[in-house]
């Protein structure tokens, strides 16, 4: 078994893509080929196929095309996966929880080096010390005068009042970030050792049974049809500040496809079947 500097099997898919762009440079052609070929890796379960298909929608300004495999990269214990969901997702949306919960998830693993994860996750680490304890709404901190709360449902956000928190649960949509990490609590953190463990020893991703539970709840199994329709849009927004943009029939701002939705489940799912 060929695996990556991680330890996760590769395919012979994943082997093609990379050579074909350190041999033959990105024209066009071989950018579109090498698209369809990662594809056709990440549908055989290589997770270095899964980050390498979502960086190209990352390079085309597209995260809410990259954000499916890089959460199928991320449940199966991947590194890398992790990594381009903090960074290239998570850290431009108003809310941190699912950030926290990703960047805390990667300290359990083993075989992270610590410059790596220095590298990857030390911002996520000064991210974490500069909100905690702290109202993430008006940034008033703990004190004698002052006694936060956290949300109730993910234990991840602090609030001085409940002002503060309705603004967060209401406007800033952390009802839709709070239900995610509740699936995310229940049917991911309690097994992620056990998937990792048993992905990284090549077992067919299809009979780990705690793997397919949570990718059926987090929408990734969802049928192509229920969102066709933000596979191929026209006029991006890439307005980082989603506050100000608007979403509407002729413009729509990927990040706001970032947020999960209200029941907690992505809005784009993992379009192979065969995961
Ligand atoms: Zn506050
Ligand atoms: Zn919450």
């Amino acid at each position: 078994m060929v695996t990556d500097s991680d330890g996760f099997p590769t395919s012979d898919f994943f082997q093609r893509g990379v050579h074909l762009i350190e041999n033959g440079g990105v024209t066009e052609t071989i950018f579109n080929n090498v698209v369809g070929i990662y594809l056709r890796g990440a549908e055989t379960g290589c997770i270095p196929s899964m980050v390498n298909y979502a960086n190209c929608y990352l390079s085309q300004y597209k995260p809410h095309l990259a954000l499916p495999f890089l959460l199928e990269g991320a449940i199966r214990g991947h590194p890398d996966a992790v990594a381009l969901l903090l960074c290239r997702c998570y850290a431009n949306l108003p809310q941190f929880s699912l950030y926290f919960y990703w960047s805390n998830m990667v300290k359990n693993w083993a075989g992270i080096e610590e410059e790596r994860y220095k590298q990857f996750f030390g911002g996520a680490k000064k991210m974490k010390n500069q909100f905690d304890n702290t109202c993430c709404i008006c940034s008033e901190q703990q004190s004698d005068l002052v006694d936060l709360k956290t949300c109730n449902g993910c234990k991840l956000s602090f609030y001085c009042s409940k002002e503060c928190q309705t603004i967060h649960w209401e406007e800033r949509n952390h009802k839709n970030e709070c239900n995610q990490l509740k699936i995310l609590m229940k049917y991911h953190k309690p097994y992620a050792n056990e998937i990792r463990e048993q992905i990284m020893s090549g077992d067919d991703p299809k009979s780990i049974i705690p793997l397919q539970k949570l990718r059926n709840k987090l929408g990734l199994t969802r049928p192509r049809k229920e969102y066709e329709e933000y596979l191929d849009l026209k006029n991006l927004d890439n307005d980082l500040d989603t506050s100000t943009s608007t979403t509407n029939d002729d413009t729509i701002n990927p990040h706001t496809l970032l947020i999960p939705r209200n029941n907690g489940t992505v809005y784009v799912g993992s379009w192979t079947e065969t995961m």
